[in-house]
């Protein structure tokens, strides 16, 4: 897919990524082999029918492709930019063994956007109303998904969403060069059409308890609060000025618009050799936001290698392409300051020993081989817990011994009439995972309050 040059967009917050064009979009979609037994759509969380959709591209029929896509999956313009395609769709695609693999998620976005510049999605009918109240608790794509589910079944939903602007991660933490904030709105926007309410700036277990849900009326409550707590390393040095979570930091880029302080009112440091520690998505996101703040140099610091990124394919490539630099089979031991502020950082060389329980082999330390170098601003990208929040203010919920809320398969929880999905349920995991643990309790939640 065409992108705006590194050397441009380093310059800029714009989506980086520039979308194909209609021929585009009709000569990919012609590769395809139309499967007779696809195997993309059992990649897909929420099994939309990738086969179909892409004929009707093929075709020029795309109205109907994005008709063919919402029948199951509610954020498309969103899930065709950020889902990791090449472990999912992408990944068991029968082209990828010989060739390159049908770009399944350039083509859901390319008809996504297609109907937003027709003006947005046409309202699908709704069906009539149950008098059913459900409460959604966090505005994530776990929270939307069941929210716009439930709405199209004709259930009265609700959403209750800490934040002053609803989207979870993907207004919070995921870069506007990646998902343009005018592409999260029209979605959230299509959900608030089915007849969504949203409430913003409530903070559930705060404002509002679950218990207190239930004395409203709502019949039943799905909790989608996310992993939404920072990591730290626990190391000397952390408390620094200068040293920031990445959950802060891109807080204050995307949500506050720090990067147009001045018309916005939320400031940000601009370092000048920038160290971000981790190599997930949001350590990706991190460095290319520092590097368009103006950072002179930017780092990744990771303990493992290239092979064991976290990070989605693409977004490694545009970080490299861009400059980022990669300080692999390296961990941070030490941070060290001048009058408050973070100067230098001390770290000690690792090599890959044995796999652990994820599967990937454990980095060691190599001993007597520390280093130094100079950083003028850290950000710490090394993952999220779950807030505790809901768990410590609601009786009789079971969660594990890291907070996570545990569900069946079903997506239910130890508390009749609440359900639990996304990130909150599996810990930091995609997108479409989220959605699709979404899908799962809205039809369970369904099935329930037809039944009370
Ligand atoms: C920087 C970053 C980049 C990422 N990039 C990608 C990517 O490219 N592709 C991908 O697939 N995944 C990516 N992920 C992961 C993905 O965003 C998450 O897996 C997904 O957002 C989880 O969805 P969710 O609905 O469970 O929770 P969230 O998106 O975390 O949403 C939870 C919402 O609940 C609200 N909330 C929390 N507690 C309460 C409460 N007590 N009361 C009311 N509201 C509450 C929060 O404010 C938040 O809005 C990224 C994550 C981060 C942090």
């Amino acid at each position: 897919m065409p992108k705006q040059p590194p050397e441009v967009r380093i310059h800029n917050f714009n989506e980086v990524a520039l979308g194909f064009t209609p021929e585009q979009a009709i000569n990919e979609a012609k590769r395809c082999l139309q499967c007779p037994e696809p195997k993309c759509i059992g990649g897909c969380p929420v099994e939309i029918n990738i086969p179909l959709f892409i004929k009707q591209i093929a075709e020029g029929d795309f109205e109907a492709a994005i008709k063919t896509i919402r029948e199951t999956n509610n954020l498309p313009a969103i899930t065709g930019r950020v889902c990791p395609q090449e472990v999912q769709c992408e990944g068991v695609c029968v082209l990828a063994k010989r060739n390159a693999p049908i770009a399944i998620g350039a083509l859901e976005r390319f008809v996504a956007d297609y109907e937003l510049s027709k003006g947005g999605p046409k309202v699908i009918e709704v069906a009539k109303k149950t008098g059913k109240k459900v409460a959604i608790v966090g505005s994530g794509p776990a929270g939307l998904t069941v929210a716009g589910d439930l709405a199209k079944l004709g259930h009265e939903v609700t959403i209750f969403e800490a934040l002053h602007a609803p989207g979870g991660v993907l207004a919070y933490g995921i870069p506007e060069f990646r998902l343009p904030k005018s592409i999260l709105n029209a979605e959230v926007n299509y959900v608030k059409k089915l007849g969504v309410e949203i409430m913003l700036d409530v903070v559930i277990g705060r404002t509002l308890t679950i218990e207190e849900l239930f004395e409203m009326g709502f019949n039943a409550i799905f909790i989608g609060t996310g992993a939404g707590s920072p990591k730290f390393l626990n190391i000397p040095g952390e408390e620094l000025n200068g040293v920031y979570s990445a959950n802060e930091f891109l807080t204050r880029c995307n949500l506050m618009k720090a990067y147009k302080f001045g018309e916005y009112d939320t400031p940000i440091k601009i370092g000048e050799n920038v160290t971000v520690v981790g190599a997930g998505n949001t350590a990706m996101d991190s460095a290319r936001t520092a590097l368009r703040l103006g950072a002179a140099s930017v780092t990744i610091v990771y303990r493992r290698t290239e092979a064991e990124m976290p990070a989605r394919a693409e977004e490694i490539e545009n970080a490299k392409e861009e400059g980022v630099k990669f300080q692999l089979l390296t961990n941070p031991i030490k941070l060290i300051g001048e009058n408050g502020w973070v100067k230098r950082m001390e770290c000690i060389k690792m090599q890959l020993g044995e796999a652990d329980e994820s599967g990937r082999r454990r980095p060691v330390p190599i001993p007597n081989s520390n280093f130094y170098f100079d950083t003028d601003q850290v950000i710490i990208a090394i993952g999220r817990y779950p807030n505790p929040i809901i768990a410590q203010t609601t009786k009789g919920l079971k969660v594990t011994k890291d907070g996570l809320i545990i569900t069946d398969e079903h997506c239910r929880t130890s508390r009749k009439g609440i359900w639990a999905g996304g990130d909150i349920v599996t810990g930091e995991a995609t997108v479409i995972s989220a959605m699709g643990a979404g899908k799962k309790a809205a039809k369970d939640i369904h099935e329930y309050l037809m039944k009370i």
